[in-house]
């Protein structure tokens, strides 16, 4: 259980980052959720999730794109056990063509937040001798697809952030590891379905079936369901000494 820890989720609002937010309050611990939208149904879903599960839940609106907001979060958080560094955007385009405002965009969202939100959490969570920061990587942080330069290059990015931040805690009971998942049929997936229809002149269905789960050999979708009771293993004290390393949930991908 992880009662009387608090979990704080970048990026939560929705996908991934709500399952994991789930995960964390169903197993006991109170959570933060995350986006940059401040709307009444953003602080509803925290009174939800409150409700459903029995559990102190906050909804802090903070722009992961910018450094003193990231490091705004850990502060009003009053407390960050468990970090999960989740918020994520995708562009795709050829790298020619690839606008310098998504590329700056993607590295700012999905790495640099990551590295002010452990600057922000890490002290006091060495301070009390436990803690966990998750960073949600993608398979794209071990491999490559074409038109994905930004992205690819930010999940290798986090993926070797997470490693030096391990060793730098290392010995003072926090871990710090990288999830990899394959395909979760996301919004930020549902968003890429059109560009790839244009991109390769495809159906939907033939986008989902020959180009997406073309790279998952199991021919399924992960779901954010499996994300959050990944991120719940890492939390439990047989991944005490799991640190510094990849988990990947992707139906096989990485070992194609
Ligand atoms: P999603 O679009 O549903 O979720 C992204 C979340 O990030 C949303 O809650 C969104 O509001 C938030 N966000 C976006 N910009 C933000 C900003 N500037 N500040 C704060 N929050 C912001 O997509 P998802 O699939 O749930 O993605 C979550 C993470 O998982 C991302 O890091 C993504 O790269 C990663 N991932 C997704 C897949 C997949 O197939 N869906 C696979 C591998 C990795």
């Amino acid at each position: 259980t992880l009662e009387g820890r608090r979990a704080v989720v970048t990026g939560s609002n929705s996908g991934i980052g709500l399952g994991i937010a789930r995960a964390f309050a169903a197993a006991g611990a109170d959570v933060v959720i995350n986006s940059f939208t401040d709307r009444p149904e953003d602080h509803e879903l925290a009174r939800d999730l409150a409700a459903e599960f029995g559990v102190a839940v906050r909804y802090i609106p903070a722009d992961m794109s910018r450094g003193e907001d990231c490091r705004r979060l850990i502060a009003e958080a009053e407390g960050c056990d468990i970090l999960v560094n989740n918020a994520g955007i995708q562009f795709v385009s050829p790298l020619e063509d690839f606008p310098v405002e998504r590329w700056d965009a993607i590295i700012a969202i999905n790495l640099t937040s990551a590295f002010h939100t452990t600057a922000a959490a890490l002290p006091a969570m060495r301070a009390g001798g436990w803690g966990r920061i998750i960073n949600v990587a993608s398979a794209h942080g071990l491999t490559a697809s074409p038109f994905k330069s930004a992205y690819v290059a930010a999940k290798h990015g986090i993926v070797g952030l997470s490693k030096v931040t391990a060793l730098e805690a290392a010995g003072s009971g926090v871990t710090c590891n990288a999830i990899c998942p394959g395909y979760v049929l996301t919004p930020i997936v549902e968003g890429q379905i059109p560009d790839q229809m244009k991109t390769h002149n495809m159906s939907r269905e033939d986008v989902i079936a020959k180009v997406m789960l073309a790279r998952q050999p199991s021919g399924q979708f992960v779901t954010a369901e499996q994300i959050g009771g990944t991120a719940v293993f890492l939390c439990s004290p047989a991944a005490d000494q799991v640190t510094g390393t990849t988990i990947s949930v992707d139906g096989g991908w990485t070992a194609l």
